[in-house]
């Protein structure tokens, strides 16, 4: 034996005799562990270690207890566990095989419709932070928003000007109705064919672009963005440009583009919402007549409800399920979901009606059809594409869910600071504005956090999905995320407003907002689903970087296949997992101060580092998870949704500290971004503490506790003080409350509802000192403020007010009466709206007895 280690083992056994040489060994093998761990070493670097270790404690000889005897031996047993795993023969006999036929029975069942959606998406920094080991070239490398000079010159002009144009009053409620002027102008300026190629006749705008388009029209009108965003959405436009034949892209793609047919895409059905795969609407391959020839085609039924666009379509997109019973086309019976274009005016198409959503005015309906043939070549990409209808829809939806939803939520919280900020300042009460009092301030601070957070989030995704990608896990957490943030925003607002905000009328300018909330957190997949079976389900296998691998090894129908791919991506996660352990004990012990933030970071370095230590714990919980409950998760929502929490609150601080710097750093804004950060380190710590907490294999708590939460949780909220300093920047006009609400439309017209709170807060600010002065007068019992006394005359008759002053102050008050004024109505101006409506309003069994 070399001297060192004869040395170190007559030191270290119990003959040694101290206990102090017993915890230098258990340190020294903890330290060796660590190291080997965080550098993810292979297992033999794992066996030399434990044999040397075990070499290091038996050295020193039997000892004086028979005990210790006992343990110097049992000490090998991991030596050679791990020596065994070493040889690919033994490891693979004794390990891999039993491992791979468990997992087979533990491991989540992938369904087709499910590989589908796994297999369409890409994947993005989401696999970073599953990784646990965030690669910071990866986030600078996804660009800053960049719009081509057309592209923004569009967003300044037609954008703008359609903004103009829009009254929410009129739509909503005098005509409940878009008007025909603003159909006119979409669909002249090509605002429904923005994602359709300029080669087909569309404007062929990036998805950045077409991103703050809509926002910007969200802003001013929920009801009318919905008519621009549907077409360039999930729809016949984006499905017939990617996967349509030749003959339909010339045909439709140039009459979409220009609005002379107006799309709309039917999925949803009265028995399958959610669940839109399990779809009962059905067509057969058959011959039939068409235009008085006999043609192979489909017959169809269906009925499919809340469409939006529908009862104004002249094209209907259907998905139905595909079934050739006389083996047509070639493809045995159940050929699968397919999609169609179908005119609405087709025979047999039963389409016009409108559902009622949510008081909103864009058009929305139910469609159905029995036994209408329409021919072959009307499935989009002809025979070929039949059955290929939910990959379609899921490739498709990767990008668009990560566009349309999270730009108008984006621009909705925006909306609410902008306007929000004005009133609050606006507003007195007790004789001071609201927004002074720090009860309104919290509300206020949390809406600036989702105006900054939900803009930077939504700015990334949107640069990511313009170079190509089709993030599907960061779509889904983007979709329930913003359009949350977005609906307590809303909230804030209407709190903050009080009274002004609940009396509907032309001068109210968040009810259609609030109105429409719900309509967001439920399209495109409502939210409770998205986040407790979508988010973490698919990101755990899309992307962790091996779990989908032992997956679809473990489904594999050719074993030994399957074995081989198993073998390999289940060494590297033990490894991964080992690491990812041992590294997340080592960087939440020591607070992530040996971690790298990237070198331009400066002072935001501290939170790089802090947002690296929770992707390490992340990716340790969320291993444990799915081995643990494997086929489990989908009915565990609480904890994948506290998963899916978790994974969006890293998603969204890693895109705050990068708008912080695509913005180059711009004074004030840290102040903002240190709040966002600590808040979102906050919430992910209570997300990931509840998994734990709450683990359904209760051994496994101690374990993650003691791993993630080694000196407890300690990631504090943002401190009252600093949200104190956000409200101030955020009620000041100027450079930090512009940039906050970049992008949207910002109105400086006194007659328009939200203009008039943009020049009264500039007025009510140069005139401060003026009101001052009144305020005490008044208080002192000088100037007497009631109805029927001039106090501004009475002001400057003893020597309070200056003429200027005293006339600056008796506009600003006419300003502020019309900012607080709410409208009200003669009772018979209301009544004609609801009198006829539901006289004739049928449900879906009236529909489906037809
Ligand atoms: C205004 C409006 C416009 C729409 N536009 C269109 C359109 O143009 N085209 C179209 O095809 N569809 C459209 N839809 C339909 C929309 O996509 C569906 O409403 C949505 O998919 C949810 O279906 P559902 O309403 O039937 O809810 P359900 O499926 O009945 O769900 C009810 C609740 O249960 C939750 N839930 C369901 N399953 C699960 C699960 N496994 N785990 C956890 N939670 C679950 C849901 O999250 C939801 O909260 C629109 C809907 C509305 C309201």
């Amino acid at each position: 034996m070399p001297a060192i280690i004869g040395d170190a083992a007559a030191r270290l056994s119990p003959q040694g005799g101290s206990d102090m040489a017993t915890v230098v060994l258990l340190v020294l093998a903890a330290g060796a562990f660590l190291a080997l761990g965080m550098v993810r070493a292979p297992v033999w670097a794992w066996a030399v270690a434990v044999g040397v270790l075990t070499l290091l404690f038996q050295s020193g000889g039997p000892g004086p207890h028979a005990g210790f005897y006992v343990l110097s031996w049992l000490a090998w047993v991991p030596f050679l566990a791990l020596a065994l795993l070493a040889v690919p023969a033994i490891r693979r006999r004794f390990i891999i095989a039993p491992t791979f036929a468990m997992v087979q029975k533990i491991l989540p069942k992938v369904s087709d419709t499910e590989a589908q959606a796994l297999e369409a998406g890409t994947v993005g920094f989401d696999a970073e932070i599953f990784s646990g080991t965030p690669d910071w070239n990866k986030l600078q490398s996804i660009p800053p928003i960049q719009l081509t000079s057309e592209e923004r010159a569009f967003l300044d002009g037609p954008t703008e000007e359609l903004c103009r144009m829009i009254n929410d009053w009129q739509v909503r409620h005098r005509l409940r109705e878009i008007p025909e002027d603003i159909w006119d102008f979409v669909k002249t300026h090509g605002f429904l064919g923005m994602l359709i190629s300029k080669e087909h006749g569309g404007l062929g705008f990036s998805p950045q672009a077409q991103s703050l388009i809509l926002g910007k029209i969200a802003s001013r009108s929920p009801d009318v963005v919905t008519i621009v965003m549907v077409p360039n959405s999930l729809g016949p436009g984006e499905l017939i440009e990617k996967y349509g034949t030749e003959e339909q892209k010339r045909h439709y793609l140039p009459r979409l583009a220009k609005g002379e047919e107006v799309p709309c895409f039917s999925l949803t059905g009265p028995t399958s919402g959610s669940d839109a795969a399990t779809m009962r609407d059905i067509g057969y391959v058959t011959r039939g007549s068409f235009e008085g020839k006999e043609t192979l085609g489909i017959r169809l039924s269906w009925e499919k409800r809340y469409i939006t666009l529908g009862p104004k379509a002249t094209l209907v997109g259907l998905a139905f399920r595909l079934f050739d019973p006389e083996n047509l086309l070639g493809r045995g019976e159940d050929v699968g979901i397919t999609l169609a274009l179908i005119p609405a005016s087709h025979p047999g198409v039963n389409i016009g009606r409108r559902h009622l959503p949510s008081g909103a005015a864009f058009p929305n309906g139910p469609n159905w059809g029995r036994d209408v043939f329409i021919p072959i070549d009307w499935i989009i990409g002809g025979e070929k594409m039949a059955g290929h209808g939910w990959r379609m829809l899921m490739e498709c939806l990767s990008a668009g869910r990560a566009i349309s939803l999270p730009s108008s939520a984006t621009a909705g919280a925006k909306m609410m600071l902008r306007v929000t900020s004005a009133y609050a300042r606006i507003r007195k009460q007790f004789g001071l504005p609201v927004s002074r009092m720090e009860g309104v301030e919290e509300p206020l601070v949390r809406i600036v956090e989702a105006a900054y957070v939900n803009e930077a989030a939504r700015a990334m995704t949107a640069a990511m999905v313009s170079r190509g990608e089709k993030p599907s896990v960061i779509s889904a957490l983007m979709k329930y995320q913003t359009t949350e943030k977005m609906r307590r925003a809303v909230n804030d607002a209407m709190d903050i407003h009080g009274g002004r905000a609940i009396c509907d009328g032309p001068s109210n300018y968040l009810q259609s907002a609030y109105q429409m909330v719900p309509v967001g957190i439920t399209v495109e997949g409502a939210n409770i689903l998205t986040r407790t079976l979508i988010t973490f389900a698919q990101g755990a296998l899309r992307s962790h970087p091996y779990l989908y691998k032992e997956v679809q090894a473990a489904q594999d129908p050719d074993r030994a296949r399957g074995l081989d791919a198993f073998e390999e991506a289940f060494c590297s996660h033990v490894a991964f997992s080992l690491s990812n352990a041992t590294g997340a004990f080592v960087h939440n012990l020591t607070g992530g101060a040996f971690l790298s933030a990237p070198g331009h970071a400066q002072r935001m370095s501290h939170w790089y580092r802090q947002l690296a230590r929770a992707s390490r714990s992340y990716a340790f919980v969320a291993d444990i998870t799915v081995a643990l409950l494997g086929g489990g998760l989908k009915t565990k929502q609480k904890i994948t949704g506290r998963m899916a929490d978790a994974l969006s609150e890293l998603y969204m601080l890693a895109a705050t500290l990068k708008r912080y710097e695509d913005d180059g750093r711009p004074v004030g804004d840290e102040h903002i971004v240190q709040l966002a950060v600590q808040n979102a380190l906050h919430r992910f710590q209570e997300a990931i503490g509840g998994t734990i907490d709450n683990f359904p294999v209760r051994w496994a708590t101690p374990l993650m506790r003691l791993i993630v939460f080694p000196l407890g949780r300690r990631f504090k909220p943002a401190s009252d003080a600093l949200g104190h300093k956000v409200a101030r920047y955020a009620l000041e006009p100027g450079a930090v409350r512009d940039r906050l609400t970049r992008d949207i439309f910002i109105s400086k017209d006194v007659d328009d509802p939200t203009g008039i709170l943009e020049v009264t807060l500039e007025k009510v600010i140069a005139t401060e000192a003026a009101e001052k002065k009144l305020e005490k007068a008044i208080r002192d019992g000088l100037v007497r403020r009631y109805h029927g006394i001039d106090w501004f005359a009475e002001a400057e008759a003893k020597g309070v007010l200056t003429p200027e002053e005293a006339g600056e102050l008796r506009e600003v008050e006419r300003l502020v009466a019309r900012v607080i004024a709410v409208d009200h109505f003669d009772p018979a101006e209301l009544r004609p709206n609801y009198a006829t409506l539901g006289h004739n309003a049928r449900g879906a069994e009236t529909l489906a007895a037809e």
